[in-house]
């Protein structure tokens, strides 16, 4: 199995395009802070004014790398933007989207969401013809592929690039005078259309990002789906070969907002829903329902409706720490919890509390959370998962560690409740799962709970003794 460190850098994170509004940087950048819990690592925006692309990038957060004098460079009445979640060893400018890149007939700016399954593949095939790669992003082969693709005119070399791709994509195109946006047959990741009053047309990898610049959610791009805008309006091409669709759970799980509507379903409804759902599963004597904020929030309100216990908050959460999991050292991760989160003491002192996460992944967060509660006076603490245990990496784009380091692929319920130090354990089980998605489970990758993984990276097919050709990351030699 390649290990997180190995893999190809895609990963989970946002994207936004804009066509037709003069201010199209500024949205952008407005619509990149709806985007900013996709990725905090970095941000980028590349515009087009007068047929010349100019893009900006840096490391940090979007408020971080932009300013009001660097949005004003960059100028024009279409864009796209990016926000980068980043993970161990990568934390590096030249990986931060959108890249640009020149061709013989032209430019193009791409951003990217999501995880090529055969990038190793396609880049030795486009190495062993003469490519020459600038960063380790997944997302490049894309541009090499259009480059050097036979092709003709850029939509056709587009989509012969995209016919190439396997895995998860969700991506947008600049050019001198077109917007693009394409997803993957199976449409893993989630990309949203929308319309601003002036008939600008925005692509957003959530509709928060819509919400707040004012677009009005039009449909999502669908499964397989090109949509070129450009002088002529919105034309839809549909050339790739249409799979099953496999929306990915965990974006209503864990990664998107409760403010958006993803693959047509309300991310706080599901939430709500599973909390109650959790509730009926595990019930508890308890005298207060409380939450890891914020991406447990929903779910225990849920929970505590269902149950009749009242929800308090048990925990609050400094909104001046980033996320700790995207922290590459476990030993700056362990720090990151207490610096998150504070117990309330009025809240926690001698109840028995029912504590809602939305899911563990290694168990070390979980473990210091109910350490933090028991330390804070509570007399019981009952861990609820609104989700089901995680057993497998993702290979689309969600940020999971090696299997082998998911507690859930080494311990029993029983053993991770001892190992977390909690009094009981309850998760989400995956039936209820599938059944509150009703007919439609089929249409979600549910592999990181279930196994059943829709396209599996070329390399977990090589054989035993076969010749391992993985790409390692490169390495940069100090000139003598
Ligand atoms: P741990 O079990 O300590 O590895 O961390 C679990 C916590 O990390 C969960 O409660 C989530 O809130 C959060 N989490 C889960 N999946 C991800 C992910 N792909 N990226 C970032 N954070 C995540």
């Amino acid at each position: 199995m390649l290990a997180a460190a190995e893999r190809a850098w895609g990963e989970e994170c946002g994207v936004v395009g804009i066509y037709g509004d003069s201010d199209a940087s500024r949205l952008c950048y407005l619509a990149l802070h709806a985007l900013q819990h996709r990725g905090q690592e970095g941000a980028g925006i590349v515009s087009c004014d007068g047929g010349q692309l100019k893009g900006i990038t840096g490391l940090g957060l979007v408020s971080e790398v932009f300013n009001h004098s660097k949005l004003s460079k960059l100028p024009g009445s279409s864009a796209i933007g990016h926000v980068r979640y980043g993970t161990a060893g990568d934390s590096v400018l030249k990986n931060v989207q959108p890249f640009v890149a020149g061709y013989r007939f032209g430019s193009v700016g791409v951003a990217h969401n999501g995880n090529l399954v055969n990038y190793n593949e396609l880049r030795i095939m486009l190495e062993d013809s003469g490519s020459i790669f600038n960063t380790s992003s997944d997302t490049e082969v894309v541009l090499h592929l259009i480059a050097t693709s036979k092709a003709r005119p850029f939509i056709s070399r587009l989509v012969h690039a995209c016919e190439q791709l396997e895995g998860a994509y969700s991506l947008v195109f600049l050019t001198e005078d077109k917007l693009v946006a394409a997803r993957d047959p199976y449409g893993f990741r989630p990309l949203v259309m929308g319309r601003r009053s002036n008939g600008a047309v925005v692509f957003a990898s959530e509709t928060c990002a819509l919400g707040l610049i004012e677009a009005e959610f039009q449909r999502e791009v669908n499964p397989g789906e090109v949509i070129v805008v450009d002088r002529d309006g919105v034309s839809s091409l549909c050339l790739m070969p249409h799979k099953e669709r496999k929306a990915c759970i965990f974006e209503h799980i864990y990664f998107a907002l409760p403010n958006s509507v993803v693959f047509g379903l309300s991310v706080y409804q599901t939430r709500y829903r599973i909390g109650e759902v959790l509730a009926e599963e595990a019930p508890v004597d308890c005298d207060v329902v409380i939450a890891v904020p914020d991406s447990g929030m929903v779910a225990a309100l849920g929970y505590a409706y269902k149950s009749g216990v009242p929800f308090q908050q048990g925990l609050i959460r400094s909104h001046y720490v980033g996320r700790t999991f995207i922290e590459p050292h476990q030993k700056i991760r362990d720090f990151g919890v207490k610096l998150k989160l504070s117990p309330v003491k009025e809240v926690l002192e001698g109840k028995r509390v029912v504590v809602v996460d939305d899911s563990i992944v290694r168990g070390t967060t979980s473990s210091k959370i109910v350490r933090l509660i028991k330390e804070a006076g509570a007399k019981e603490v009952h861990l609820r998962i609104a989700s089901p245990p995680i057993t497998g990496s993702c290979y689309y784009g969600v940020d999971t560690p090696s299997r082998e380091e998911l507690i859930s692929h080494k311990l029993s319920i029983d053993e991770t409740c001892a190992f977390i130090g909690a009094d009981s354990l309850a998760f989400l089980p995956l039936e209820r799962l599938r059944g509150m998605l009703g007919h439609s489970a089929p249409t979600f990758c549910d592999a990181c709970f279930s196994g059943n993984y829709p396209i599996l990276p070329k390399h977990l097919d090589l054989p035993p003794s076969g010749v391992d050709t993985r790409i390692k990351e490169p390495v940069v030699l100090p000139v003598a």
